[in-house]
């Protein structure tokens, strides 16, 4: 919609924009200009109604003036809601675009010129119908409650406390010529405001869908590892827990692995950060190409990373890691940097009733520690 439509018909803006919460130049700039583009619609409307006027004026319906003035006074209205809304003025209202007291205002401005010239009463209320119709678009219930009864309270005064033959000339070609184009205009106006309500419901949606899509980056992000796309620590020790709670609720079994990389510092010393940077990416790429999509992988901190392994026991852990580590052994890391070696030492452990965390992090971590003092590249179990 941001490219299809013009914008203020764009609710992104106005969605963040409707609290009247601290909003940025570009905002405010982006609300001066959809107001300035509102008013210059009005302006047009006044302009093409003074048109018509000026053909009832050439009928002998109206007299000359009619139509010139009636265009400098809603022109007048409409230059003075730009300037209040040039100066800043309608920033103070939740309402920025001051629907009603300016609707409320055109309303004046037509009952007064269906007062002065009852005979062509038809396009002023044709006028009113649209300003209404338009109003409604952008009000909430109450204001459009409030503009409503206004209008209501106006028309009641109108045609039942004066007498004034409010008509609708049809009494030759010209007269019938400007009637049409007062229905056509009329119906014209209605069309569009239409189109004006789909394309903002179209809009709306679509913003809809990009915020959906936004939301889920965000969580997305929230969850992932920059550096390794791999779970981060929250969201792999949260899914810890939650595969202790549900071991403890079914008994099915569950094994731990805590990964660790051998020697990383001197990978690190040897062939540089970067290239230590991408060892840890291609270590991960490795690990999710070659586990179950039921497994859970999250870097737990550094070059240290945490397998989950659900429905698996002792021996099939055991036999799994070690999978996993003569893959890693068996990459050709040469081509990273001549000569480069990446091994994983592991240590691993099967959920126990009442086990904690804590406690399956112990374990892990003193078997992984009893794997580097065995020599490194190996797997034990705790
Ligand atoms: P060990 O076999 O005993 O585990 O030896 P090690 O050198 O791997 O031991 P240690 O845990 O002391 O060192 C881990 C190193 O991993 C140190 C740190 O610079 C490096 N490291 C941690 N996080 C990152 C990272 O994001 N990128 C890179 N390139 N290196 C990292
Ligand atoms: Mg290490
Ligand atoms: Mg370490």
């Amino acid at each position: 919609m941001e490219s299809a439509a013009p914008p203020f018909l764009n609710p992104i803006a106005a969605a963040g924009e409707a609290s009247g919460s601290r909003l940025s130049t570009e905002a405010l700039a982006r609300r001066a200009k959809q107001r300035r583009q509102i008013q210059g619609m009005i302006g047009v409307s006044y302009v093409i109604d003074a048109g018509i006027l000026l053909i009832y004026a050439y009928a002998g319906t109206v007299p000359l003036w009619l139509g010139p003035v009636f265009g400098l006074c809603g022109l007048t209205l409409t230059g003075l809601v730009i300037l209040l809304s040039e100066t800043g003025f309608n920033e103070r209202f939740k309402d920025h675009y001051m629907v009603a007291p300016q609707s409320i205002a055109n309303m004046l401005v037509l009952i007064a010129f269906t007062c002065i010239a009852p005979k062509v009463g038809v396009l002023f209320l044709c006028s009113l119908f649209t300003v209404f119709s338009f109003a409604s678009l952008r009000s909430t219930p109450r204001t459009v409650a409030v503009i409503w009864t206004a209008m209501a309270l106006a028309l009641a005064g109108l045609f039942l406390l004066t007498d004034k033959p409010v008509a609708m000339p049809h009494g030759d070609h010209i007269e019938r010529f400007a009637t049409m184009l007062v229905f056509a205009l009329t119906v014209g106006r209605c069309m569009f405001l239409g189109i004006f309500s789909s394309a903002l419901k179209q809009s709306l949606y679509e913003s809809g869908l990009k915020l959906k899509e936004a939301y889920r980056r965000i969580e997305e992000l929230a969850e992932l590892d920059e550096l390794t796309g791999s779970f981060n620590r929250r969201c792999i020790m949260r899914m810890l827990d939650e595969e202790i709670a549900r071991f403890s609720r079914s008994g099915s079994p569950c094994s731990v692995a805590l990964i660790d990389l051998d020697h990383f510092k001197r990978v690190n010393d040897t062939h540089g950060h970067p290239t230590g940077d991408e060892v840890l990416r291609t270590f991960a790429i490795t690990m999710f190409a070659n586990i179950r999509s039921i497994d859970r992988f999250g870097r737990y901190g550094g070059e240290e990373f945490l397998l989950i392994l659900p429905d698996m026991a002792n021996d099939g852990a055991i036999r799994a890691l070690d999978r996993l580590r003569a893959i890693v052994a068996g990459l050709d890391w040469s081509a990273f940097s001549p000569g480069m070696k990446v091994t994983l030492s592991a240590g691993v452990a099967t959920l126990r009733t009442g086990e904690t965390t804590d406690s399956i992090l112990a374990r892990t971590d003193s078997a992984l520690y009893a794997a580097k003092a065995q020599g490194r590249n190996r797997i034990a179990r705790a």
